[in-house]
């Protein structure tokens, strides 16, 4: 293994990050089967007789954590019995001590009622938290309110006009409903309306409305272009098995990113895994494409490096974003952030060890990685 350059790692160290996609945490008290749970996507077990740790995440997980709440070594049922002998809050404060985060942007549209709040997050992390809307769900909530299919475009423009004001991203989950096959010219209206009705028509009122045709998420993203100033996220890549990993290639989404840049609108593809050398492609082919690693830097634990440098091939270095995707477990935003400085730390190194880069443009480049990127992506 090659010997990580000083300053290289005194910089990753130092990082202050702008975390631009995350969830925000659960407070309760975990047993193992529910702390297992937040270690994988897949939701149902191979077996009792094995356990989520036994992955690059797990074994991640207990080697940085376990020491910090005392129980070095332990396995992972000693690690969650300790675990759960210390308040949730002084847990967080623990983890969001380590991270090292300055500003939080949160995707809020998933399983919220279990988390704590923005305001919670902000105090417990010492970070403020800037919210970020998911289309889908806005959107679900408007076709509760309408009377008639035809109504739809006018109150979900209007609405989502307003709402985009107190956020500072929109985000798709388009991945999860249709694919990111969408669309590249305007929907028609009667198309639309025909997909809102069948909408409608094919979902138990208990339920409520899921929105999964494509016309209609096509829609959706084309009116956030007109309405709102806002960058639009979408889920790329690996996630749970609610989706279909080959329609999650960012590359189908070619399309709606041209129309995105000819109105100058930023695209922001999170996660990525095992589509981060497409995305690297797109955010390197369209200059309104930004890109991140998370949830594949916590789940791929020890090869964080590895996924990072091979991203890093072709994308140009004001385009990568720094992400945890931690979700309910506050060690997550810990690891999200270790996994990270220590990717920036061995690609900095690379490059100073075959002479490509200098002192000061490492300290540029560990500056842009941490938080410009974002800042400038978001305009914030
Ligand atoms: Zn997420």
């Amino acid at each position: 293994m090659h010997q990580i350059n000083g300053l290289a790692r005194e910089l990753a160290t130092g990082m202050s990050l702008v975390d631009n996609h995350c969830h925000s945490i659960d407070l309760s008290v975990f047993d193992l089967e529910g702390f297992e749970d937040h270690l994988t996507e897949a939701p149902d077990r191979l077996s009792a007789a094995t356990t989520p740790f036994d992955s690059m995440a797990g074994l991640n997980l207990l080697n940085f954590c376990a020491p910090l709440i005392g129980v070095d070594g332990a396995g992972p049922e000693a690690y969650v019995n300790a675990r759960q002998k210390i308040a949730s809050d002084e847990l967080a404060r623990m983890h969001f001590g380590g991270a090292g985060v300055e500003l939080l942007l949160v995707d809020t549209g998933y399983k919220e009622s279990r988390l704590a709040t923005n305001d919670q997050l902000a105090e417990l992390s010492g970070a403020p938290v800037v919210p970020i809307l998911r289309l889908e769900t806005f959107a679900e909530g408007v076709l509760r309110e309408i009377s008639r299919p035809e109504d739809f475009a006018a109150q979900f423009g209007e609405a989502l006009r307003d709402a985009s004001i107190k956020h500072s991203g929109l985000k798709s989950i388009a991945a999860y409903r249709c694919g990111l096959a969408l669309r590249g010219e305007p929907v028609e209206m009667t198309e639309l309306s025909n997909a809102v009705a069948a909408t409608i028509e094919g979902n138990s009122m208990a339920e409520g409305p899921r929105i999964t045709a494509e016309p209609l998420i096509s829609y959706l993203v084309q009116t956030a272009l007109e309405v709102a100033d806002k960058p639009i996220q979408f889920h790329v890549g690996y996630g749970d098995p609610d989706l279909q990993l080959d329609r999650s290639n960012p590359a189908l989404l070619t399309p709606f990113i041209r129309m995105a840049n000819e109105r100058r609108r930023n695209i922001v593809l999170l996660h990525c895994y095992p589509y981060h050398r497409e995305a690297a492609y797109l955010a390197h082919s369209f200059p309104n494409v930004y890109f991140d690693l998370g949830l594949a830097i916590n789940f791929v634990g020890t090869f964080a490096s590895r996924i990072f440098s091979e991203a890093m091939e072709l994308a140009p270095f004001a385009k990568l974003l720094y992400s945890s995707d931690a979700y309910a477990l506050s060690e997550l935003h810990l690891l999200g952030s270790l996994g990270f400085r220590s990717a920036v730390a061995d690609f900095l190194s690379m490059l100073y060890d075959r002479r490509l880069a200098d002192e000061a443009y490492m300290v540029r480049l560990a500056s842009m990685f941490a938080k410009e990127n974002a800042l400038r992506a978001y305009r914030l």
